[in-house]
């Protein structure tokens, strides 16, 4: 193979076109002589919170502690029960867990995502759930109205994991926007990524803003004043001026490439081995990820043959969280099989759907899957 590989994500190439957008932004901020919570992050939470149709953004230290943080903003309480999803990057179920609560794992649906029928009958079925974290996993918008009725008929709050989801939506309806509080995160290979940790709760009213700001600053409410046991969770100058002066102003055209890209696989790929996964109706996706579905038993042959033809690949999850070792001897549940679940994390295969893509290496991607033939 001469062509060179096909990367999941291409940080070279960010570099190549924002770089200097990056190195400006970190010269005004060492200019400036303030490192932590300063103007660049309420800027930055500002033009933030205006993309994502949210009245308030709180930047924090990372995508797990917002969703802790948001669920503390919404008064979690030790012991109190969370509906969640077992496929999701273990942060979704390790904030709830560091929050003191006790996760309640439901089935998914065919496209990976929580199954809210399911969520409904455990709702009704189990004793002392208060908070559903459901994820905007792959970047699919789940049915928020269907949330919203969920949470309005069994009186429980909804704190959304957007992490994946920045910029998605349900009919027209942006991700984040049943909840009282969401979280999302910066981590590099989001689709809106910082040059390290960063993450952000967005937030309905100005009062929960308010115990979110405090939360991420070891519970401050005025200098050297605690009114509650917070974190430091603190977003810094350096982070936010990059998000906001290099990354915020691209990410309509990643997004617009991702949904392109996603659109010519859809079309492209045609192989009986090798099936697309589902997109919930109604979701405007922010295509994170890309997966596809072969048999479990196949998975490991097409991986190869991708690697062979020099296409990355990954899996998200190969384990389900609550089968994690982590998970050992703590307190936890499962409403039901959770086999939908399982079967995607033995069959899912994600492609590359990086936004700087070459237009010859996404018809790569496509033939190259095409040319697989299970044994
Ligand atoms: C990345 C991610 C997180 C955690 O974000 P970090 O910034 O890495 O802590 C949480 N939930 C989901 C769904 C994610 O993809």
């Amino acid at each position: 193979m001469s062509a060179q590989p096909v990367q999941l994500n291409d940080f070279k190439r960010l570099w190549a076109d924002a770089g200097d957008a990056v190195v400006a932004a970190t010269q005004a901020v060492g200019a400036s002589g303030w490192y932590v919570l300063g103007k660049e992050v309420a800027a930055f939470e500002q033009e933030l919170a205006a993309f994502a149709h949210s009245p308030f953004a709180v930047g924090c230290a990372s995508g797990l502690d917002a969703i802790e943080i948001a669920l503390r903003a919404q008064g979690i309480a030790p012991g109190d029960r969370v509906l969640t999803t077992p496929l999701s990057a273990f942060a979704t179920t390790l904030a709830i867990i560091r929050a003191g609560a006790v996760p309640v794992f439901c089935d998914t649906d065919e496209s990976g995502l929580l199954d809210l029928e399911a969520a409904d009958a455990a709702l009704r079925e189990v004793a002392g759930i208060r908070y559903i974290v459901p994820v905007h996993l792959f970047g699919h918008a789940l049915d928020l109205e269907r949330l919203w009725r969920l949470s309005d008929v069994h009186d429980v709050q909804i704190v959304e994991d957007s992490a994946q989801a920045i910029g998605a939506a349900w009919r027209d309806k942006p991700v984040g926007s049943v909840s009282g509080v969401s979280a999302t995160s910066f981590y590099p290979t989001k689709n809106l990524g910082a040059l390290g940790d960063g993450g952000a709760v967005f937030c309905a009213t100005e009062e929960l803003a308010q115990t979110c700001r405090s939360l991420r600053d070891y519970g401050q409410t005025a200098k050297y004043e605690h009114t509650l046991l917070g974190l430091n969770s603190r977003l810094d100058e350096l982070q936010a001026a990059i998000l906001r002066q290099a990354m915020l102003p691209r990410l309509p055209n990643w997004l617009q490439r991702r949904a392109e890209v996603a659109e010519r696989y859809r079309r492209g790929i045609a192989n009986p081995g090798v099936a697309i996964a589902s997109v919930p109706e109604g979701s405007q996706s922010s295509w994170h990820l890309f997966p596809v579905r072969v048999a479990a038993d196949q998975r490991t042959g097409f991986m190869e043959h991708l690697k062979r033809h020099g296409i990355g690949c990954g899996i998200h999850y190969p384990i389900l969280i609550p089968d994690q070792p982590a998970l050992k001897g703590r307190s936890f549940e499962r409403w039901g099989e959770l086999s939908r679940a399982r079967l995607l994390s033995q069959e899912g295969v994600s492609l590359p759907i990086h936004p700087y893509l070459h237009e010859e290496e996404v018809e790569r991607v496509v033939s190259t899957v095409n040319s697989w033939s299970a044994r």
